[in-house]
């Protein structure tokens, strides 16, 4: 299986390079030449299987020969074995027709650990057979750092440093970070924002001496790898209703079009989906894109789902790909408009995205009057992202095909909004009833290139 890039001028890799380069050098995206597709027979023999051999079965045809069957079958068994639920991604029925995929039994309490996870394992694997020693950085708003760290805590061919904006995550997402006591683990706390994290960031990547002299490698929603993962909870979820002999729909809540396009390329591949729904917060660029065409940021307001604060939705880059026709030449020339504010979708391609993808938004009020109202009614308590999704998925579904919403976090992680919203106190789940009781390790940074280059520099020579 062969990568290419979005923007069609940078080299075509294979799995194992795709996975550790991330962002390609022409700034595109990686995605497989073509998409593999399973047939209906394929599908079905899915039911009944243990998460693992599903997830097998679904992503070999991905990796080509990068690892062998049985040590890809330890990848995966080792990838979710921390997981505190024997089904992996359980469902529970909210009402007729409607069902919530509850992806936040992993290490971190949402859905990032399923990709994580794996990836942890996948760069482990590969960097032993190599001999080689990466170091990762990241940006983080709160769940991708902490899924990163407790996925490559321990692992001896990786040093992990996250930067998030000191005083602006939440007590559980800042507790997840900064209480791993493995050494090759790093949480930096930067006198800044989100946004001044990511920058920072990117200086790193940008500053090719330092990059080259640390092996510095990425780990964020665009490396393809992630996506992967999450194609395998839309197969799971689909083949325990029926599918491949009955449509579902699936609604997901979205911040970086990540997860709901691993959800297109499950389509893709066979899997009978009806409607891919997209539910936004206020944050909503992604809904207004896919009604009118128009994709301008306009700023970010903070709301009460911060995963899905976001304006410049990297993935959608892939979906867009695939609506020009796979027109490299055609994405690049969006994606330079954006830099100077904006881009209008064409005609043929908005139709093409509108054949696929539904969308709706939520206010924050919304969004505490639908974790109300589902408490009340059927005792599940959701976190606000969840919420955003079941509230649009309501909206949205056609009576007649279920309908599944993707659960993208724990309650637990963002207990402030929740009680606030129901009056409920969310309790952590049992394995972690000591977070708050844990030893923190923490180093405070200015948002200085210079400072934080010195200070990765220093603690990867030790
Ligand atoms: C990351 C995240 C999202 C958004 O997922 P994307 O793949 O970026 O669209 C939604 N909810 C939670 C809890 C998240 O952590």
């Amino acid at each position: 299986m062969k990568y290419v890039s979005t923007r069609g001028k940078a080299p075509v890799l294979n799995f194992e390079e795709a996975m550790l380069t991330g962002l390609a050098r022409d700034g595109g995206l990686y995605l497989p030449e073509t998409i593999p597709t399973m047939t209906s027979d394929e599908i079905a023999a899915l039911s009944g299987l243990p998460y693992e051999e599903v997830a097998f079965r679904v992503m070999k045809p991905y990796i080509g020969d990068t690892f062998a069957d049985d040590e890809f079958k330890e990848i995966i068994a080792k990838a979710y074995a921390g997981f505190g639920h024997a089904a992996r991604a359980p469902m529970v029925q909210l009402g007729d027709n409607h069902f919530l995929l509850e992806l936040f039994h992993g290490p971190t309490l949402a859905f990032k650990d399923f990709a994580m996870q794996l990836i942890g394992q996948m760069f482990q694997a590969s960097l032993k057979r190599s001999g080689n020693r990466v170091t990762i950085a990241g940006a983080t708003s709160g769940d991708t750092g902490s899924a990163a760290m407790e996925a490559f805590k321990g692992l001896d061919a990786v040093d992990v440093f996250i930067l998030y904006p000191h005083g602006r995550v939440s007590e559980v997402q800042r507790r997840q970070m900064t209480t791993p006591a493995d050494s090759n683990v790093h949480a930096l706390a930067v006198d800044g924002h989100f946004d001044d994290c990511q920058a920072r960031v990117k200086d790193m990547f940008n500053d090719f001496d330092f990059r080259d002299g640390v092996r510095l490698a990425g780990v964020n929603s665009i490396n393809f790898a992630r996506v992967l993962a999450q194609v395998v909870y839309y197969f799971t979820s689909a083949v325990s209703l029926g599918a491949p002999h009955r449509k579902v729909s699936f609604t997901v809540p979205t911040g970086n079009f990540g997860d709901i396009f691993a959800g297109y390329i499950a389509k893709q591949m066979g899997l009978p989906i009806d409607r891919l729904v997209v539910a936004t917060n206020q944050n909503d660029i992604l809904h207004r894109c896919l009604s009118t065409g128009e994709y301008r940021p306009d700023g970010v307001e903070p709301s009460i789902s911060p995963s899905m604060d976001i304006q410049v939705s990297s993935n959608f880059e892939r979906a867009l790909y695939y609506a020009y026709d796979q027109d490299g030449a055609a994405v690049s020339q969006l994606m330079d408009e954006l830099k100077a504010g904006g881009f209008t979708v064409s005609q043929g391609a908005l139709q093409k995205l509108q054949a696929l993808f539904d969308s709706g938004n939520c206010s924050e009020d919304e969004t505490s009057a639908t974790i109300k109202n589902f408490f009340d009614t059927t005792g599940e308590l959701l976190c606000p992202h969840s919420a955003i999704g079941v509230k649009v998925a309501e909206e949205k579904r056609d009576a007649s095909v279920p309908m599944i919403t993707l659960a993208t976090a724990h309650p637990a992680k963002f207990p402030a909004a929740v009680e606030a919203a129901s009056g409920q106190h969310p309790a952590l789940p049992a394995r972690m009833a000591d977070l708050f009781e844990r030893d923190e390790r923490v180093t405070r940074i200015g948002n200085d290139l210079a400072a934080l280059e010195a200070l990765i520099k220093e603690r990867i020579a030790q």
